[in-house]
């Protein structure tokens, strides 16, 4: 019974949206508040660190004098109200980087760039699951160090390959302060400026291909690349499967089919399974030269 009794004393923490002060945006509120109740609990499991660490009940209060556009202080989160009004399609994203905050309970001191990094993470990458192409990549040492939406792209690209579960134990380490650079070195065996490098490398697109189509052929059929930035599987000559472009070297083009979460490696000779389930050869085959122009225009 001891389960039993657990469950019935489990208090689940609650998102209220005060509207008071704003009464027109209580349509808005309506809306968004579902979506508030549904993600604040996951990003507690998520970012999750120990044993019995609790959330608290949320008050998000829109404020019509907030100079800013949005601030998390302890279990109360601030938005304004002359913003949510100019950026609606916005505001959603807003509040789920503001309800990472208030899990994130980090002591002072910690680094901003891996503090907004991973709110910006939790609200791109996993909310709104947007490509990790669409993430900026300034073309800098350190790029990293703009913080937000460039720190995010950065970490869903670690944890989509080099480092998986970083951004779990990031947030463990601020937590608790014993957060250190050598972390990076600890899980890759490279340091944080060289897998900013990486990274840059890896998505930085081939400068020929977006204009031309491309075909890798396998046992079973194929997969083409179109010139929108999808990659198409084919088999029996028609279309089964549409992945996304993940990451690219040299040596291989990392492709993502979002819905069922599958990662495949186009390498040379082999398509390789690289999802959680760990690695798998599924076909062997090769690149085929793209159709000539005068194919293209028949
Ligand atoms: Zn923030």
């Amino acid at each position: 019974m001891v389960g039993a009794w657990t469950l019935a004393a489990t208090h689940a923490a609650t998102v209220r949206i005060d509207t008071s002060k704003s009464p027109a945006l209580k349509t808005w509120a309506d809306s968004v508040l579902p979506i508030a109740n549904e993600w604040y609990p996951r990003l507690g499991n998520l970012l999750a660190s120990s044993e019995g660490h609790r959330l608290l009940d949320v008050t998000i209060r829109i404020n019509p004098d907030f100079k800013g556009i949005a601030a998390a202080s302890g279990p109360y989160i601030e938005i304004s109200t002359d913003w949510i009004t100019r950026h609606p399609e916005d505001s959603r994203g807003a509040v789920i980087h503001e309800l990472v905050h208030v899990v994130q309970e980090y002591p002072p001191g910690q680094a901003g760039w891996l503090t907004e990094g991973i709110a910006d993470y939790f609200r791109y990458a996993i909310y709104e699951a947007l490509p990790l192409a669409e993430f900026p990549r300034p073309e800098k040492p350190q790029g990293y160090l703009d913080s937000y939406k460039v720190a995010a792209g950065f970490f869903f690209w670690l944890e989509c390959g080099p480092a998986p579960g970083i951004v779990r134990q990031l947030n463990a380490d601020l937590r608790s302060g014993k957060y250190q650079e050598t972390l990076f070195t600890e899980r890759t065996g490279r340091g944080l400026r060289d897998l900013w490098n990486d990274y840059l490398t890896a998505l930085r697109p081939l400068p020929d291909l977006p204009r031309e189509p491309r075909i890798w052929r396998h046992a079973k059929g194929s997969f083409e690349f179109q010139p929108n930035g999808t990659w198409t599987e084919f088999e029996n000559g028609k279309p089964v499967w549409k992945f996304i472009e993940m990451a690219r070297t040299p040596q291989y083009i990392e492709i993502l089919d979002r819905p069922r979460n599958i990662r495949l490696r186009l390498t040379s000779p082999m398509v390789q399974l690289i999802s959680k389930t760990g690695w798998a050869t599924l076909y062997t085959g090769e690149w085929t030269a793209p159709p000539s122009t005068k194919q293209l225009t028949k």
